[in-house]
């Protein structure tokens, strides 16, 4: 007994293709970590794929590795930046990957490797503009142009991207972030660098913010149609939620009936009591989640019949995001978190 995904691919495709329009020139870098967001990485690669996207954002070399399976013969361009090991490093310049490298060490191990490869590595270097979430500081920024210009002039690297990653919480830190990242990228040329690509903006400044978007931006959440919690709705977005979770009722008591995904399966134990599922017959009130099971209330159901616990509230439920918002967490949180035990279903 266990819940399902069923994952429509049509809708992928399609919001693909809304975000490659919108974006356009610039291009855009389909974001695939945590298995594409729960929905499956071995299905949904060619499918980008067919829909036209060249780069994929995979995070680090295993998702990389997926990803490469997956794309079979497509010519592909996949930056991972989390290179924790200088066996990932290893293993990512084996894979032929772009690599995001934001701090010294980092540089000096991936030059190493390169340096026995024998072909230029392609790095992509990157400036904290006010996250901190690694990235070289601005007072480092100079010192680490030099040194990759060098390298790069040595045939040990090319160095393509310059990159940054900015909250998207708050418009006045992002345009805060847009100046120094517009800084760094002078310094850059000052020191010799073409980057070919550059590329700040995630989902939300990408759709919103045009000058964001320079050319290339890595989008995973609008993909798979999960919108930003209190933001705009996914319709407005003009993408689809590609995720549907489907539960069974699998026993009934008089006003309550129980079906099959618990906190297992992954659905927070916290949306007890604060969330409602959809059926056929109308929206139904989640009760309690239980390990394998949880409980609905209605009378109207019977063993056998489907709830969507997520979906894109066509039948009344609502959707990961709307999940997410009565928990004070986000949308990406509730899909990632879907057990990968759960059947993935794909429709074509
Ligand atoms: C996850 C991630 C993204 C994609 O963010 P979304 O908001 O899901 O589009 C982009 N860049 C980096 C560095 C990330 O870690």
């Amino acid at each position: 007994m266990s819940p399902r995904l069923e994952v429509d691919l049509t809708r992928f495709r399609a919001n693909i293709d809304t975000i490659r329009a919108r974006v356009a020139p610039a291009e855009l870098m389909l974001v695939v970590k945590d298995d594409a967001y729960g929905h499956g990485i071995p299905a949904l690669v060619p499918s980008a794929v067919a829909a036209g996207v060249r780069w994929i954002g995979a995070f680090d070399v295993e998702t990389a590795a997926a990803v490469r399976a997956a794309a079979e013969d497509a010519d592909l361009r996949i930056f991972v930046w989390m290179l924790p090991t200088a066996a990932d490093v290893s293993r990512a310049i084996a894979l032929d990957l772009d690599l995001g490298i934001g701090d010294r060490a980092l540089l000096e191990d991936v030059a190493q490797v390169a340096r026995v490869a024998g072909v230029p590595v392609r790095v992509h270097l990157k400036i904290d503009t006010g996250l901190h979430r690694n990235g070289f500081r601005p007072e480092e920024w100079d010192a680490a142009l030099h040194r990759a210009r060098e390298l790069e002039q040595d045939g040990i690297l090319a160095v393509t991207g310059v990159w940054s990653h900015i909250s998207e919480a708050s418009d006045a830190d992002d345009d805060e972030a847009r100046v120094a990242y517009e800084d760094a990228l002078a310094r850059a040329r000052a020191a010799g660098l073409r980057p070919a690509w550059r590329h700040l903006a995630a989902s939300s400044a990408s759709s919103a913010r045009p000058d964001f978007r320079y050319d290339l931006v890595r989008v995973g959440a609008f993909a798979y149609g999960v919108a930003p919690a209190g933001g705009p709705t996914a319709e407005i977005l003009g993408v689809q939620p590609i995720g549907r979770l489907v539960a069974r009722v699998v026993r009934t008591t008089a006003t309550r009936v129980i079906v099959d995904a618990g906190s297992l399966h992954g659905l927070p134990s916290a949306l007890a009591g604060r969330a409602r599922v959809g059926g056929s017959t109308g929206t139904h009130r989640l009760v309690s989640v239980g390990l394998f099971t949880s409980e609905i209330e209605a009378a109207d159901l019977s063993v056998g019949d489907e709830v969507t616990v997520y979906g894109d509230g066509r039948d009344g439920s609502l959707g990961a995001t709307g999940l997410a918002e009565q928990i004070g967490t986000i949308g990406e949180e509730i899909v990632t978190r879907l057990s990968p035990r759960v059947p993935r279903v794909y429709l074509p």
